[in-house]
């Protein structure tokens, strides 16, 4: 027997707490808000492009860099929504999904010991990414103020030093739901120059703005050239499950990014590249009406939640929502939501889990509302029974 095979550097990331409390969430039959995946279909439209494409044969490995078309679709979506211009030759690449951008940037510009600026709660890649190179992560908190979350800005400027290399912004920002403001912005392109740090986005949830407008931080003065902007389809299109990410910036970011994701996936998604062209080429009408119902969502299962007796932070983007459980007599949401389906049948997230300052994060959990109507009346009405009890 081997013992202990696995290298130090993974060994404090055990499973995920979203295989934990999807399993939690089938045994128990409980309704499932932790897990953020929608429960309808995206695009008709780039559904039948998938099945036409398998059909058509478009089934053997694509190019490198992603299919001409779908990396013009994506140059153009830049282009007409957020006024950046990219050239589809060069300055954009095809990933397995964001996480792999993500990861292939980080092990591309990261050395052993470099150090890479995060706001916590973080997605949970972004930590196993940074360990991975061999990195260092230099968390800056976001704390609940005034119904939403902020950081402090001498925190931000003392997490900066000679070894930052990169900073990792996710707005609109998972788990949280904060869109990060436009002097927020301003501060963070500032450190960048100031030290010569690269930017990389996630602006996987660049669509889901419900209060105020998309920013990218690659359109600030002096940012376009030391940004790597990362997005994909899976949340725009409701399509999680097909991995197709992208990565646009100067031609040497992305082709540094290129050098390690060729041998980490080499391609995917061969006959999706073309549907999400076609989705990506979409009429207007289709983001907004995306928008628009996902934002009625947020209303709906924030006023449950705060009728069920949560404190909720109501989210300015993205499809979560955080709540304190304080009000319901919690102190632990590890505890809370490993109980909750037994006691009201309704599976959340704890998200002290995503934070290294677990104190900061121990009272909050994270519901999803990417979910049919039906399906959040149904969890609301079962939360309801904690304060009733
Ligand atoms: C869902 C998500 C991702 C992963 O995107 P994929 O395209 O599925 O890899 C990355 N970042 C954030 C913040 C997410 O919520």
């Amino acid at each position: 027997m081997v013992t202990d095979p696995l290298v130090a550097r993974m060994r404090p990331f055990g499973t995920t707490i979203f295989a934990e409390m999807s399993a939690l969430a089938t045994r128990t039959g409980a309704v499932n808000l932790g897990q953020g995946f929608p429960d309808t279909d995206g695009p008709p439209e780039m559904l039948e492009a998938a099945v036409r494409a398998i059909r058509d044969g478009r089934n053997q490995y694509p190019p490198g860099p992603g299919i001409p078309e779908l990396r013009a679709a994506i140059a153009a979506h830049q282009r007409d929504f957020w006024g950046l211009e990219y050239d589809p030759d060069g300055e954009v690449l095809v990933t397995a999904g964001a996480t792999e951008a993500i990861a292939a940037a980080i092990l591309a510009m990261c050395e052993a010991g470099d150090e890479v600026v995060c706001f916590e709660p973080y997605y949970d890649s972004y930590a196993a990414s940074i360990a991975l190179a061999g990195a260092v992560r230099r968390p800056v908190t976001l704390r609940p103020s005034d119904g939403g979350y902020s950081f402090d800005p001498d925190e931000l400027r003392a997490a900066f030093g000679p070894r930052t290399r990169l900073v990792l912004l996710n707005s609109p920002h998972n788990p949280t739901g904060k869109v990060f403001t436009a002097e927020e912005l301003a501060l963070i392109a500032g450190l960048c120059l100031e030290h010569d740090a690269v930017a990389v986005t996630d602006e996987v949830y660049e669509h889901l703005v419900f209060d105020g407008a998309h920013v990218p931080l690659a359109g600030l003065p002096g940012m376009r050239d030391r940004t790597v902007q990362i997005s994909s389809a899976g949340k725009t299109f409701s399509c999680t499950g097909w991995k197709v990410g992208w990565v646009c910036g100067p031609a040497a970011l992305v082709s540094a990014v290129l050098r390690v994701k060729q041998f980490l996936t080499f391609v995917n998604a061969a006959p999706q590249q073309p549907a999400v062209a076609v989705a990506l080429g979409l009429p207007r009408s289709y983001f907004t009406g995306f928008r628009d119902s996902l934002r009625d969502k947020r209303d709906r299962l924030c006023a449950g939640l705060a009728d069920a007796g949560f404190g909720v932070l109501r989210p300015a983007g993205t499809y979560f929502v955080t709540a304190d459980i304080t009000p319901l007599g919690g102190s632990d949401g590890v505890e809370f939501c490993r109980s909750l389906p037994e006691r009201c049948g309704v599976v959340a997230v704890p998200t002290q889990v995503f934070y290294d300052d677990v104190a900061a994060g121990r009272r909050l959990i994270r519901f999803a509302f990417c979910k049919r109507d039906e399906v959040l009346d149904e969890a609301v009405a079962r939360l309801r029974k904690l304060s009733a009890a």
